[in-house]
């Protein structure tokens, strides 16, 4: 690869239990690619359901010690980590660029996303307050603490490598909590050098571990998570039909959940948007990290007055916005998809539309033999239909489905009308409309007049079947917390 990296040893292929980098007890070990030619990487280990039980057992055995912390030494505990993570941007977003095929432009951008959180939950350690209580009896005092729950069980997605690593293992470390980590497969190496660096920033053994697994494995290894009793909280973020399962298996044993799971995206331009403005926020929303995130914009809803000269317009700017070419090339701003898997469901979606009337008015680039094997260009689909499969299905990919409307009731019925609730978007120059529109959607948040609505002082979650539960902002800590309430007499 064109990038000689600062410090080699960030690139590791092992895991992480006890303070200790470990192969699978077994040997076994699976492969990871690069997206961009789908050339293998390096194999990382692959661990099952007893390394995984060890990896509790340490996170549990460090927990007695780590929960009476103070948040003083939790505190810098954070900073020396985050610190370490700005030292090494570069190496982490080479990391990223190479398991994930993300421009190096935006690797850099999701390494600072993810330091972000930690500089967060650095600030939120020493805020943990708790109340004072009135008590009925007048004889009696009231108060209440917050206290870490135990080991959490982190199960991460691809997308986001090494911001959805730092969002859980980061707010739940700062809390008190010891952590085991599954990242998924295909980023495993990002996870990996997160740890590297929180174990070199002085984290103690045991405090986070890191369990890598295949595709075939990860089910063996949520298993344990999800039954073993020493884990309190399991945190995932990924597919619905995956957290759905999960969520269910905790429930037996009261396992805590936060469930951070697909979303289906409304993004809504009414008749009196400034275009240029909704356009750029449709780009920003539509099309970054090549449409890989669970808050892209899915089902685009436009007036039908406007929807002509917006189409032209997006076109227009798409072709403005993109630059392609290798994605170790600094300028080079979006690149392939993750996996020829993802490749096939927006051929899916396409022959869906194209089935049903919809016609492909193109993006900002002409396929070209330079392009890798999961390269997919922007590209816009005029004419769409409620009927088409991406009004039910995230596309996951950077394909852009206009569909027009008529009238504000109309286009909140659409909007709401899915099992899904995570992110939404509009665009009016209205303030009444502004109000209205952003309660009347069933959704966990809303950007109006922004297509980027990610960071780490917000909320972030969903309602309906997009999960439970809140990450970052003041409910970041609180969700790997228990309150205590403690009754005095006097
Ligand atoms: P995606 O389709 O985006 O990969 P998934 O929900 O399949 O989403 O994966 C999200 C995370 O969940 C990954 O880390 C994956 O390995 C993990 N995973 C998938 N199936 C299971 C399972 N049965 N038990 C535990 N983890 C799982």
């Amino acid at each position: 690869i064109p990038y000689t990296f600062k410090d080699i040893s960030l690139l590791d292929n092992r895991s992480f239990i006890a303070g200790q980098w470990v192969t699978s007890s077994t040997l076994e070990t699976f492969p990871v690619y690069d997206p961009e030619d789908n050339e293998k990487v390096c194999d990382v280990a692959d661990l099952g359901r007893d390394d995984t039980r060890k990896a509790v057992v340490a996170a549990q055995e460090a927990f007695k010690t780590f929960k009476n912390t103070s948040h003083r030494e939790r505190r810098w505990l954070m900073r020396r980590w985050a610190d370490m993570i700005k030292e090494n941007k570069e190496d982490l977003a080479a990391i990223c660029t190479l398991e994930l095929g993300k421009p190096f432009s935006e690797s850099l951008v999701t390494v600072k996303y993810g330091t972000d959180f930690l500089d967060w939950f650095e600030g939120a350690i020493e805020r943990q307050y708790g109340e004072t209580i009135p008590a009925a009896k007048s004889e009696n005092r009231i108060f209440t603490i917050r206290q870490p729950q135990g080991v959490v069980a982190a199960i991460t997605p691809w997308n986001s490598p090494i911001a959805m690593v730092t969002r859980k293992v980061g707010a739940a470390i700062a809390a008190g909590n010891t952590v085991v980590c599954k990242p998924a497969p295909e980023t495993s190496l990002c996870a990996i050098a997160v740890a590297k660096l929180f174990e070199r920033a002085g984290g103690p053994p045991g405090v986070f571990n890191i369990v890598t697994s295949s595709v075939k494995k990860a089910a063996e290894v949520g298993q344990e998570l999800t039954s073993n009793p020493f884990v309190r909280h399991l945190s995932f973020t990924g597919s619905t039909a995956v957290g759905r399962f999960l969520h269910a298996e905790c429930a037996k044993s009261f396992k805590k959940t936060s469930m951070e799971l697909g979303g289906n995206a409304p993004f809504i331009v009414f008749g009196d948007a400034k275009i240029d403005r909704a356009v750029e926020g449709l780009i920003s929303s539509k099309f970054r990290s090549s449409g890989q995130t669970c808050v892209c914009a899915n089902r685009i809803f436009i007036h039908s007055s406007i929807i002509e000269i917006f189409a032209s317009v997006l076109q227009k700017r798409l072709g403005e916005t993109f630059r392609y070419g290798s994605v170790w090339d600094k300028n080079v701003n979006f690149g392939p998809l993750y996996s020829n898997k993802a490749l096939e469901k927006i051929h899916a979606q396409i022959k869906d539309a194209l089935e049903k009337g919809g016609k492909i008015l193109g993006g900002g680039k002409e396929p070209s033999e330079n392009d890798g094997p999961n390269f997919f260009p922007p590209t816009i689909i005029t004419g769409a239909k409620t009927s088409m499969l991406f009004m039910e299905q995230e596309t996951f990919g950077p394909l852009a489905f206009l569909v027009p409307f008529d009238t504000d009731e109309e286009v909140i019925a659409l909007a709401n009308d899915t099992d899904v609730g995570l992110a939404a978007y509009f665009y009016t120059e209205n303030i009444s409309r502004v109000w209205k529109v952003s309660e009347a959607l069933e959704t966990g948040m809303v950007g109006v007049r922004v297509g980027l609505i990610s960071a780490c002082e917000q909320p972030f979650g969903g309602i309906k079947n997009s999960g439970t539960g809140r990450e970052g902002g003041r409910e970041a800590l609180d969700e790997y917390t228990e309150v205590k309430s403690i009754t005095v007499g006097v």
